[in-house]
């Protein structure tokens, strides 16, 4: 099966959480992209250390991301004030100023960004190598939507942060008087896609 083929048809249960379920997909079409690339002159040490960087930054976005952010963050990647604020915006319900600021960076966040430019790079060199001028546009194609759905999914992340975050500092200002607010809690249904 050709791995980067979208077309493929799809059939599973949805539901849980598809933002991390395409993050996963896309790690997995950036190593088939190192791949092909290997296979069309990557010199072996290149390939190696791409692979291991799609690696760390899968376990990294996965496993720890979301236990590096703060309402408030010295590293504004993980400042979930920072990234929810618009400001642009008057109205101070959409903008939180932040209280510190952010003097550090995160090596791994600033790793993952970096994995799209150099494998951007990896093709352009490669590409004269590349015997079917198709194999080049599905490889671009496919970093492309990784780039895109890996930060979507560090979008949901931080949007999850804020939303439990939120929910909290609700039920904790209600908390004196518990009988006259009520919290409903909604919830969709799991649903097939096909
Ligand atoms: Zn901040
Ligand atoms: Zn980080």
């Amino acid at each position: 099966m050709d791995p980067f083929d979208t077309a493929v048809t799809i059939c599973r249960v949805a539901g849980l959480n598809p933002y991390q379920e395409a993050a996963q997909r896309s790690f997995k079409d950036l190593l088939s992209v190192v791949h092909t690339l290997r296979e069309n002159g990557l010199d072996d040490e290149t390939g190696k250390a791409m692979e291991a960087a799609v690696n760390i930054a899968n376990s990294y976005i996965h496993s720890h991301f979301r236990y590096n952010l703060g309402m408030e963050s010295e590293v504004a990647t993980h400042c979930v004030s920072f990234a929810l604020s618009d400001p642009t915006c008057q109205d101070d319900e959409y903008r939180r100023a932040c209280s510190i600021e952010h003097s550090r960076r995160c090596l791994h966040c600033d790793a993952v960004q970096e994995i799209f430019k150099r494998l951007v790079t990896g093709l352009e060199v490669c590409k004269a190598n590349f015997t079917d001028e198709v194999a080049v546009e599905k490889c671009s194609f496919a970093i492309e939507k990784a780039e895109e759905k890996i930060n979507e999914y560090i979008m949901h992340a931080i949007r999850a942060f804020g939303q439990n975050y939120l929910w909290q500092e609700l039920r904790l200002r209600v908390e004196p008087d518990p009988e006259t607010v009520v919290f409903a809690t909604s919830d969709f249904a799991m649903k097939v896609n096909r």
